[in-house]
């Protein structure tokens, strides 16, 4: 792996045939072949070469992940036998090993994704090892309750690990989506089989090294890297999975609900799309309103279950707002992630489905101001594109794009963008332009959504839950809240012989 990361950046010193080089399934703190003998490839979507092969993980693959992070739960065993303050230290020492290999990962998940290095680098990365030692502080803090009840018992809780985790995660940030289910897992002392997305395994296989490294006990942290109807699959319907954590569709989403059900009701926690407002007031400070709508859409490709894809503008400023969003757009700087100057590099995926969405938003009547159309080119790139004259109706208005698209509508008056802002099945995020602070606040309560951002966006913390209402999800990841979502409440209830002063 370390090959494949440098040689963007030494190629001339390292003339590796690296398409032979093939990557593991990480099991047991051992490297292995898959099962059925067959591989993958992953590819760099700027240039839509190959990086290499992946052993494909599949069932027998899952099963004996599962048998490693079973037996790494045992009662007795080194992980369990772990205190709670040594299990925080490993956590730090990982978080210690991304700082150092910071520019490896970096790489490595530009390569695979075609984000902007120094976005992967100053915001992917930094997102990861400040979650990470968020919980590393977390692992020795987690805390019951004495409750009072009848007057001769003693009744407290215990905050338990749950057991073997599963971990299913997207292609869109592929570590980081990764760190926010393993920081809280192992924090809280589960262990942990994960799928990555088929499209972009590198950054998470390269962890297992790491795991490794720090010395977590062999089958704390397994990878299984492989697709999503197979080795996901396999995670989803297992009964010895205790939890699983999944980011990604909603289509998935309900799949993996279904599976946990059907099999043994395992916990599940779900993270998934979004239709996100971002309404913009008359009275905003339009420079902080018309940068963030364009970062909230365009960050990423545009490839964000967060992004700003139903932006609401009063309709006082709606044509200087759309003025000004369209010399962003039209200035923003597309090409190889690799120089610094790139503000955008290619789609990781769903090229083909952004490019019909776009057509359908020409079709329906919205009028496109800038872009529309992909770049010509060898990799997957697409021009930021802005619409306006969008109405609720057309479907850029009402479906996922998940790409480098800025649909922007009107409204009259806060009622109004209240109900059509709540109107979709998802309840992600929203974001608010104002600098009445009762506006402000009627909006934050009125709005229908996991996390509401106000003259800001993308505000996300290690500190801070984020999750969705409605069909963007189930359950928080981050945060304190986190915790609860890898810990079962245990009741112990002690009868005493006499009854207490
Ligand atoms: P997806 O299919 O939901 O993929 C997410 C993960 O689930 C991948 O690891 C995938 O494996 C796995 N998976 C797929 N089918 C599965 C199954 N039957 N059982 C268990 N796991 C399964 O997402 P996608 O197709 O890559 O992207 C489609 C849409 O998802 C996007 O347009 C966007 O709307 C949404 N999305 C949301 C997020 C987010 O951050 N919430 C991230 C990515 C995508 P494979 O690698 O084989 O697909
Ligand atoms: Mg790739």
């Amino acid at each position: 792996l370390l090959l494949v990361a440098l040689r963007p950046l030494f190629f001339f010193l390292l003339p590796i045939p690296l398409p032979l080089l093939s990557l593991q399934i990480f099991i047991n703190n051992e490297w292995h072949e898959s099962t059925s003998g067959k591989k993958f490839p992953t590819y760099n979507p700027s240039t839509l070469e190959k990086i290499c092969d992946i052993e494909e993980g599949d069932k027998p693959d899952v099963d004996n992940a599962v048998e490693a992070a079973k037996a790494a739960f045992q009662r007795g065993s080194p992980w369990r036998q772990m205190d709670a303050p040594s299990r925080g230290r490993l956590l730090h020492k990982l978080a210690d090993l991304l700082e150092r290999d910071r520019v490896i990962l970096a790489t490595l998940e530009t390569m695979d994704t075609g984000k902007p290095f120094l976005q992967a680098y100053f915001i992917d990365l930094e997102g990861c090892i400040r979650t990470l030692r968020y919980y590393a502080g977390w692992a020795d803090k987690i805390q019951g309750r004495t409750i009072p009840v009848d007057e001769n018992f003693v009744c407290f809780t215990r905050h338990e690990p749950m057991g073997v985790c599963g971990a299913i995660t997207p292609w869109n940030f592929p570590l980081l989506m990764l760190v926010w289910k393993m920081a809280p897992a192992l924090c809280c002392g589960n262990t942990l089989v994960v799928k990555p997305a088929e499209q972009t395994p590198l950054t998470a296989l390269y962890i297992g090294s790491l795991i490794k490294e720090v010395g977590f006990p062999p089958g704390v942290v397994n990878i299984v890297p492989g697709y999503g109807p197979t080795a996901g699959a396999a995670i989803s319907t297992h009964d010895s999975i205790d939890k699983i954590a999944f980011t990604g569709s909603t289509k998935v989403g309900k799949l993996i609900k279904e599976a946990a059900s059907k099999s043994n009701l395992k916990r599940v926690t779900l993270e998934l799309g979004g239709k996100n407002p971002c309404i913009v007031c008359a009275d905003a400070d339009l420079d902080l309103a018309v940068e963030c709508a364009h970062q909230g859409v365009f960050f990423n490709q545009g490839q964000c279950c967060t992004a700003a894809s139903r932006v609401f503008v009063e309709e006082q400023i709606y044509p200087e707002f759309v003025k000004r969003s369209v010399e962003f757009a039209k200035k923003r700087l597309v090409g190889d992630p690799f120089d610094a100057r790139t503000e955008q590099g290619p789609q990781v995926t769903q090229f083909d489905k952004i490019l019909e969405l776009i057509e359908s938003g020409k079709k329906e009547g919205a009028k496109l101001e800038c872009g529309g159309l992909a770049i010509e080119d060898r990799g997957l790139f697409i021009k930021p594109t802005v619409f306006s004259e969008v109405t609720d109706n057309m479907r850029i208005a009402k479906e996922e794009i998940f790409g480098p698209v800025q649909p922007i509508m009107k409204f009259k008056n806060i009622e109004e963008v209240i109900r059509r802002a709540n109107s979709t099945e998802y309840g992600l995020t929203a974001a608010v332009f104002t600098k009445n602070l009762d506006r402000a606040l009627t909006l934050a309560s009125a709005l229908q959504s996991g996390t509401v951002w106000i003259n800001c966006y993308n505000a996300l913390y290690a500190q801070a839950p984020f999750g969705g209402f409605k069909m963007s999800g189930n359950g928080r990841e981050l945060g304190e809240y986190a915790l609860a979502e890898y810990t079962e409440v245990k009741t112990v209830t002690i009868k005493l012989s006499q009854k207490s002063p």
